[in-house]
């Protein structure tokens, strides 16, 4: 059985923060599925197909990589595919907190899924899509932040 990882998040857009736990979490599993969860009551800033894409980009040298799009439970999502590993980052305290919750919410749902945890690198725990958001509407260069491959993108 392959060892297959869902990484779940929004990607309003992938980080170098969302980069750097991808690569780093490759050499333990035989596929990482980057997932974007989809509801329909969020606003996004890029539209799915444009998130797709830019994941695609940013990983199109890296055949353990694939994307995919899911509605509805992360857990019900991991178990139509046979994933039995969920990747998620940890910045702070405050990410552990929250995760913890989710991880043990998970686990209880379904006992088979585990939650493997990346401590993020110092340089990137102020990193997230939501400061990204803000330096592009407000006209500024965020490509520092960004993924190899994504520099100099503007909304
Ligand atoms: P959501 O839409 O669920 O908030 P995100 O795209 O913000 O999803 O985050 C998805 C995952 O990526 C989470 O586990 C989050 O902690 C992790 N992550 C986000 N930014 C970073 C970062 N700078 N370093 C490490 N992990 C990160």
């Amino acid at each position: 059985m392959p060892h297959i990882a869902v990484v779940p998040g929004s990607f309003d857009p992938i980080t170098i923060g969302h980069y750097d736990i991808i690569k780093r979490a490759l050499p333990l599993f035989d596929e990482v599925i980057i997932a974007i969860g989809t509801n329909s009551q969020k606003k996004y800033l890029f539209s799915l197909e444009d998130r797709l894409s830019m994941i695609e980009k940013v990983f199109a040298d890296e055949p353990k990589v694939k994307t995919d799009t899911y509605k509805g439970l992360t857990v019900n999502y991991c178990k139509s595919i046979g994933a039995k590993y969920l990747l998620r980052g940890i910045r702070s305290v405050g990410d552990f907190e929250y995760e913890r919750t989710i991880s043990q919410l998970n686990n209880s749902l379904s006992p088979e899924l585990e939650t493997v945890f990346f401590i993020c690198q110092p340089q990137y725990s102020h990193v997230s899509s939501t400061i990204v958001r803000e330096i592009m509407l407000g006209k500024a260069d965020a490509s520092k932040l960004l993924p190899p491959g994504l520099e100099g993108l503007t909304v």
